[in-house]
């Protein structure tokens, strides 16, 4: 065996042992006093975590399903939200909203750009029919990070709910809800919780819950009133993923331990050390300004196309990354993640490959000292104070 497999995609993301061993217990009941233990557990840690005093349920599903539970319980058919489209994410609230019968408004945001508090406040402004904001903390298409706390700032002042989208932001960067004022916050497990696919999360403001109770059970299995009134007995409304919820209860310990503030350090000093190497290996970022902490984005010079240098990296060097999501740089865009259980030396190997891997290939990029400085960066990241 010449190398090991690094996993590093912005999802699913590398797991620790601990968290494996967890997941390979037995099973225990999910009606039992035994679960309600773990799930007393799970639901403080998850408090903590989203920096909310409200209850954060689990859903058996993907992120996606969080999504959904979220349009379908706190928005009725022919309302009108806004949806902060900048990339496939940002997309996919259109295609839900849509898919229940919803109008969505759409702020069409520069791929590679953030949207700005000010865009918002003008969409707000212009349509005083709005009843929700959709919007990702993190779009993981594109690696760009969405100023979410201006944009709480300015949604409080209307009558429209903040949904924020924070998979591959949750446990990555800070997201406090209710310091914040966000309405709902959803993740999903494979990003920066250190899990495999399959659970998602969401929690909702007071007002956010009284809206899912007026409007009841928007949707059969995703059924929020339902969760809720499970919740409280530590349960889930059908039978519970015990073996991801065992999973995530070690994966919480683990951060616990570490500490929220360490983690987010730790992942903002990654992100500076990728953008460091990149830069110094004479490529492009692709989001220039305002970047997600989890992952970064590279826009390949023209001739040099992702899946050819995803298929070296991984054959030669045992570095899986990905690739772009939406149509015109689909091709164009390669992206290191770099969220969860993964470290400095994974990032190392990770922007090794990708210089040598541009190599193997024809390509030439010329630096000596790129690792070095990537390095550097993320030295003197750790020691800075984190961006607001
Ligand atoms: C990964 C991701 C999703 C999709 O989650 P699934 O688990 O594939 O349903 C949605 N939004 C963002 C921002 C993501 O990063």
């Amino acid at each position: 065996m010449l190398h090991k497999q690094r996993l590093l995609t912005p999802g699913p993301t590398p797991l620790p042992e601990s968290v494996r061993l967890a997941m390979a217990a037995d099973m225990i009941h999910h009606r039992k006093a035994a679960f309600r233990d773990m799930m007393d557990a799970i639901g403080r840690d998850l408090g903590a975590l989203f920096g909310t005093s409200a209850p954060v349920l689990p859903l058996s599903a993907s992120g996606t399903g969080a999504m959904t539970a979220a349009v379908h319980g706190l928005f009725t058919p022919g309302e009108k939200v806004l949806v902060v489209e900048g990339g496939y994410f940002g997309r996919r609230w259109t295609e839900i909203s849509l898919a229940h019968g919803l109008n969505p408004v759409i702020l069409t945001v520069e791929l590679g750009r953030a949207v700005t508090a000010g865009q918002v406040a003008e969409a707000l402004d212009w349509d005083g029919e709005i009843a929700g904001v959709l919007v990702q903390h993190s779009e993981t298409s594109t690696g760009v990070r969405h100023p979410v706390g201006d944009i709480a700032a300015v949604v409080r002042e209307s009558r429209a709910l903040l949904v924020v989208d924070g998979i591959s932001a949750v446990s990555v960067m800070p997201c406090p809800m209710d310091a914040w004022g966000i309405d709902c916050l959803l993740t999903g497990s494979q990003k920066g919780l250190m899990l495999p696919p399959g659970l998602a999360l969401i929690a909702l403001s007071p007002r956010a819950r009284r809206r899912s109770e007026e409007i009841g059970s928007g949707d059969a299995y995703f059924d929020l009133p339902a969760e809720f009134a499970s919740n409280a007995k530590g349960q889930t409304h059908f039978t519970s993923p015990v073996s991801l919820l065992a999973g995530l209860r070690e994966s919480l310990r683990l951060l616990h331990v570490a500490g929220l503030d360490n983690i987010y350090r730790k992942q903002h000093a990654l992100a500076r050390m990728a953008r460091a190497g990149v830069k110094a290996l004479g490529l492009t970022l692709f989001a220039p300004e305002d970047y997600a902490w989890g992952l970064t984005s590279i826009l390949l010079p023209p001739g040099m196309e992702s899946a050819p240098l995803l298929a070296a990296a991984e054959k030669n060097y045992g570095v899986v990354m990905a690739g772009g999501q939406d149509g015109e740089f689909k091709d164009r865009i390669l992206r290191i993640g770099h969220m969860g259980y993964v470290d400095y030396a994974d990032l190392a190997a990770g922007l090794y490959a990708l210089a040598r891997s541009y190599q193997d290939l024809g390509g030439y990029l010329g630096c000596r000292d790129c690792l070095e400085q990537a390095l550097d960066a993320y030295r003197k990241a750790l020691d800075e104070d984190m961006p607001e």
